[in-house]
């Protein structure tokens, strides 16, 4: 078996394994090729890898040879169309967005993974992708916003006088917020949170923070943990307790989503006019619409005063643990469908039958068929 690691486009700073992960597959008599600096911009270059007794080759030898590729970003239909017959590819497809890629692969009767797709279950959890990604994310979009906040965010007692500590309003608790909340608490701000899913509350003081309370959320026990739809009375009453916390704060970390919707948007134009000119809002739903309806995916803008940077990829930014996570995600789901060196796919397991996507010529996950 020939397992291929491919290079990632060039906004992508990460790769889908690292070499520290290969002599364990090496062990199991699997191949494994690496394209020719795929990990560069992680810091782990070719030499690294062929220490790792890892194979370099270049990108069409993998995609015409490989039994398994792994990516993280999708690849073109070029890519595609040049992978083996009954190739099976692990990666981050988006297939609720790209009905298209899902499509191909299916015509090409291409195995198709798609690791968002990890259920958020216990058992799953060393697999998950989405937490690994989050957690990196929610990190490094507390530091962006204090390298651009014009204040400290510690308090601090000097001969010049006493600065006052900044305030971080953080807009969602799942992952990356609550990943958000502990950064900016170590760094000294002053921190409230605010989250649909009313159970979140314990977690939010348990770092540190204050919960922004809003009462008559909508039951969301029987989405598997994520927020729902909520009424017209609740987002009103939800606007308001966050425009009152988002015009006192400095610096605001947007990270509420709803799965397969668009984002919902908490910090309207008329909020972000109000707040203190040189604050700085750090919109991680960016590429699903932003929770600042001013947000520009992929842009920094500034608005009323205020800097408004929309990035939802901050993970690709600290590359080398972003890769390590990603990577061991990866290789605990393989343990599930590689034993021994032998691929055994068993579609009754429920982390195989939600993740794989396309299979035999089929678009197998229902959610994603009901699209196409
Ligand atoms: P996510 O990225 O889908 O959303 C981020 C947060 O935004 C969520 O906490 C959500 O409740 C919140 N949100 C949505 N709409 C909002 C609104 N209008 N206002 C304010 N907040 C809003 O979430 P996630 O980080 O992927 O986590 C989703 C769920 O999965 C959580 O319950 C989390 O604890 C759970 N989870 C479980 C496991 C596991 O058991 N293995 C692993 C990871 C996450």
């Amino acid at each position: 078996m020939i397992i291929g690691i491919l290079k990632e486009p060039h906004f992508e700073q990460r790769v889908a394994l690292l070499p520290n992960e290969i002599p364990a597959l090496v062990k199991q008599n699997i191949q494994v090729w690496v394209e020719v600096d795929a990990g560069a911009h992680a810091f782990a270059g070719n030499e690294a890898y062929q220490a790792s007794q890892a194979e370099i080759k270049n990108r069409s030898e993998i995609l015409q040879q490989a039994d398994l590729v792994f990516c993280i970003n999708s690849i073109s239909t070029e890519d595609m169309n040049s992978l083996k017959q009954h190739a099976i590819i692990f990666g981050m497809f988006s297939p609720l967005d790209n009905i298209e890629t899902i499509k191909h692969f299916q015509q090409k009767n291409i195995t198709c993974f798609s690791l968002e797709f990890i259920p958020r279950t216990t058992r799953a959890q060393s697999m998950d992708v989405l937490s690994s990604m989050a957690t990196v994310s929610g990190y490094k979009a507390v530091l962006t916003a204090a390298m651009e906040l014009p204040h400290f965010f510690p308090m601090f007692m000097t001969a010049a006088g006493t600065i006052t500590p900044a305030k971080i309003l953080i807009l969602g608790a799942g992952v990356a917020g609550l990943q958000a909340i502990s950064t900016a608490r170590r760094l000294g701000g002053v921190v409230e949170a605010f989250d649909v899913r009313s159970a979140v509350k314990e977690e939010v003081q348990s770092l540190g923070a204050k919960f922004v309370e809003v009462e008559g959320a909508k039951d969301d026990k029987a989405a598997g943990g994520y927020a729902v739809e909520q009424t017209e009375e609740f987002k009103q009453k939800q606007q308001q307790a966050i425009h009152q916390s988002a015009i006192k704060s400095d610096v605001i970390i947007c990270t509420a989503q709803i799965p397969g919707r668009k984002a919902p948007v908490l910090i309207p134009s008329t909020t972000v006019a109000e707040m203190k000119p040189g604050s700085v809002i750090i919109d991680l739903a960016a590429s699903s619409g932003g929770n600042c309806d001013l947000t520009k995916n992929n842009e920094t803008i500034m608005a009323h005063g205020v800097k408004i940077v929309g990035n939802s990829y901050l993970s690709s930014t600290i590359p080398t643990d972003a890769s390590k996570m990603y990577g061991k995600n990866l290789m605990n789901f393989l343990k599930l469908i590689v034993k021994e060196g032998a691929l055994t796919l068993n579609f009754e397991d429920d982390i195989v039958k939600e993740t794989c996507i396309t299979h035999g010529g089929e678009i197998t996950n229902e959610r994603v068929k009901a699209l196409a």
